[in-house]
């Protein structure tokens, strides 16, 4: 990250006022420190910054001033805002010492230690960017981010700290940067920051992503949250005078404030909601922080506070969120509760203690400053770095995937369910019986058969809610099935599906190819791609793989219909070779080819022009598998053993093979009334940006309606390239899908390949 905000200019000796700058902004990092309940260790940090200091000497950030006053902000950061120690603020202060200056992350380890060096070294490598300039980059690094931070959460901690501060200075940044690293912050940054539970940090990276990405809409609300703020706090005041009264009555020592929703989720409720900024009823909510000393007090009195509020205002019967006996992964305690204020509107209000509070803006980093040395058993912290480390140690074949699995992981809400023995299992709030069995074991993922929720039997794709109790009923001759996918919402589950099936199809396919090779053997039949084709084509099948599959399964029986097809074939292929040899004549040709193939039944009338269509729900003709053309493309027939029609491009190769050696079974032919789907690729290459990928689809699927049926995408150097497989109607269709395509920017190229 730094390298991209660094300005290197020409040495210039740092000035007086520079120096009082740098030297008033690195007091107030140390009296900070000094005023929390860390341990005093002033010395190492002073080390630190006269290092940092000197090792940054004369460069500039692009916003003028000396580059030093970045770690230190980074710092400071790391400090006050998240609540970290000694430790690594040195490592802030030293965070881009390596990356941008001749010093070694050896230089660093003499000088401070293992802990910082390796910190600092954890820093420095996951810089650039969790977006560098190629796709299948942005997803390695990201792996690379997370394995980090599981070796040492401090490492993302402060990285989320540099991240922040950069964002907070982005005004100095050329517009399209500003652009770029929003977009990574909002796609990355924040919700990783939620993840970890730094609430204020996720808000404040939300905003500024947004205030970047839409200004004029930033603008706006700012000034609308501005121009109805004395009205706001005259309701509001009238709303907390008697709760107020009542907890002073209590003897309670208590803080109640309006807090008003962040620009970001004002915006977003606006527009999820189609609803102007006026009817964004929820505009605020009411936060009663609480002063208790005994941790064990703390439940109690937040059911205290609820009911004195439930006295005085009717309660909103579905809107009680008790976060307190249940934590959020993320850490997050409070109770929630919304009542109906005086002016008939809806207002939320949350209660904490001073404990929760400090958990709910910083975090896990808050949390040790609470456990320390109490040996703690395995922090929920622990257990989702356990699920990452799952999911990094089985990876996806594709990269990509990846990156999507993470952040279906890291966006997705969470609902707790028991096992029957009472365990508590959080899964995302869409998880259903399938996910729940996979999350426990992979065993019990793949010989599901159905559960039972709260006793009562469901099917595997039965969508859970918190509270349920669930048990999953297995069966040893359970397989596990590709359509499962569509049951599964969590990243564990798919990627264990996926893993399963592969290996699964693996042995089906050899199992498939063995019995196929077998046949072919005992029927004298040597095995030869056209042998394939051939019976391929008659069985219908798209692949190889497909068919030996197909005879795995039983779909496909070895019959003795299949020798005389695959005999055929061969014996054409023997056929082919002679027709190739120049010293045969056309003439020969073809009477040979008519002579040893045998036609079944009545020829079709290759005079006349051939109608393909479809009558009953069947085609009257047979796409070809090389050219593969679809109705709009110029054809022709070619009538084979069988009698059925296979139609080709009229510039297929294999087609014009076929009309010099076999010109008395090629059929003109027209498409009418065809009521099938085709498949037909498209090509697609650009420059890469952010979004890319989502707008393709979005164009594809949504504004046209087509069917993607496989996509696959790559970049490189920031050029991606792209092959998407659709169903499409006929050529019309596609020349109108291009079309749109090349209107997305950055797209260059987009057009049907065969
Ligand atoms: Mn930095």
């Amino acid at each position: 990250m730094s390298s991209e905000l660094t300005h290197i200019s020409p040495k210039i000796v740092d000035t007086p006022t520079d120096e009082k700058m740098i030297e008033d902004a690195y007091r107030d990092l140390l009296d900070g420190y000094l005023a929390s309940n860390h341990r005093k260790k002033v010395d190492i940090i002073n080390r630190a910054f006269k290092f940092a200091k000197e090792a940054h000497k004369g460069v500039r950030r692009r916003s003028g001033e000396p580059y030093i006053m970045h770690p230190i902000a980074v710092a400071k950061i790391v400090s006050q805002e998240i609540g970290l120690g000694s430790t690594s603020i040195c490592a802030a202060l030293l965070h881009d010492v390596v990356e941008d200056t001749d010093y070694t992350v050896e230089d660093i380890e003499s000088q401070f230690g293992k802990k910082i060096a390796s910190l600092v070294e954890g820093l420095t490598k996951i810089s650039g960017g969790i977006f560098g300039d190629k796709a299948s980059v942005q997803a390695e690094n990201f792996r690379k981010l997370l394995l980090t931070m599981a070796d040492d959460i401090r490492v993302i901690l402060i990285k989320m700290a540099d991240r922040l501060h950069n964002m907070r200075t982005l005004g100095s940044m050329l517009p399209s940067k500003q652009i770029k690293i929003s977009g990574e912050t909002f796609y990355i940054y924040a919700p990783l920051a939620h993840r970890l539970g730094l609430f204020n940090i996720k808000t404040e990276l939300e905003d500024l992503s947004f205030k970047y990405e839409h200004p004029e809409a930033y603008k706006n609300i700012q000034e609308k949250i501005a121009a109805t703020a004395a009205q706001r706090e005259h309701i509001f005041e009238k709303f907390a005078a008697p709760i107020k009264e009542r907890l002073t009555a209590l003897g309670l020592n208590f803080d109640m404030k309006a807090r008003v929703k962040s620009i970001y989720s004002i915006w977003n409720k606006m527009e999820t909601k189609h609803i102007p900024f006026e009817e964004v009823y929820d505009l605020y909510a009411a936060r009663i922080i609480f002063d208790c000393d005994n941790e064990a007090d703390e439940k109690r009195w937040c059911w205290n506070i609820y009911s004195e509020i439930t006295n005085l205002y009717k309660l909103h019967p579905e809107r009680t969120r008790d976060w307190v006996s249940t934590p959020k992964v993320n850490g997050y305690r409070a109770l929630h509760l919304t009542v109906m204020g005086n002016d008939g509107n809806w207002i939320e209000v949350q209660i904490r203690s001073k404990r929760m509070n400090e958990l709910a803006e910083r975090g896990f980093a808050a949390h040790w400053k609470y456990k320390i040395g109490e040996g703690e058993e395995e922090s929920e912290l622990a257990v989702w770095l356990k699920t990452i480390q799952d999911i990094l140690s089985n990876p996806e074949p594709d990269a990509m995937d990846f990156l999507d699995t993470i952040k279906l992981n890291l966006f997705s809400r969470e609902i707790v369910v028991f096992t029957p023995k009472g365990e508590l299992i959080t899964l995302p709030s869409n998880a259903t019986v399938l996910d729940f069995a996979f999350n426990l074991h992979t065993y019990l993922g793949t010989h599901c058969i159905a559960g039972k929720v709260n006793h009562k039997l469901v099917p595997l794709s039965h969508k859970l809610k918190s509270g349920d109790q669930v048990e999953v009923l297995t069966s040893k001759s359970q397989q596990p099935q590709p359509e499962w996918i569509d049951f599964l919402n969590t990243a564990k589950g798919k990627i264990q599906l996926r893993a399963a099936l592969r290996k699964d199809k693996r042995q089906i396919i050899l199992a498939g190819k063995k019995q196929f090779l077998e046949f072919l053997a005992n029927h004298d039949i040597p095995y030869s791609n056209e042998v394939l084709t051939k019976i391929c084509g008659v069985k219908q099948m798209k692949s190889p793989d497909d068919l030996y599959a197909a005879i795995a399964n039983g779909e496909i029986e070895l019959t003795d219909n299949l020798v005389e097809t695959a005999k055929r074939s061969w014996q054409k292929r023997l056929l082919s070779k002679v027709l190739r040899n120049p010293f045969s004549t056309k003439k020969d040709t073809s009477s040979m080819a008519d002579s040893k193939i045998a036609t079944p039944h009545t020829p079709i009338n290759t005079k006349e022009e051939y109608v393909l269509h479809t009558i009953d729900g069947k085609d009257n003709y047979i796409v070809a598998e090389c050219c593969k053309p679809i109705p709009g493309d110029n054809v022709i027939g070619y009538i084979d053993d069988d009698n059925n029609v296979i139609v080709h491009k009229l510039n297929c190769p294999e087609a014009m093979k076929l009309k010099s050696g076999f010109g008395n079974r090629i059929v003109t032919t027209r498409w009418e009334n065809v009521t099938a789907k085709f498949m037909a690729t498209i090509n697609i290459r650009g420059i890469d940006r952010m979004g890319m990928l989502q707008e393709i689809i979005q164009v594809i699927s949504q504004a046209l309606s087509i069917n993607i049926r496989q996509l696959n995408m790559g970049a490189e150097n920031g050029v991606f390239d792209g092959k998407l497989e659709i169903i499409v109607e006929d050529t019309n269709e596609v020349t109108q899908l291009c079309k749109k395509l090349l209107k997305l920017d950055g797209v260059k190229v987009a057009n049907r390949i065969d």
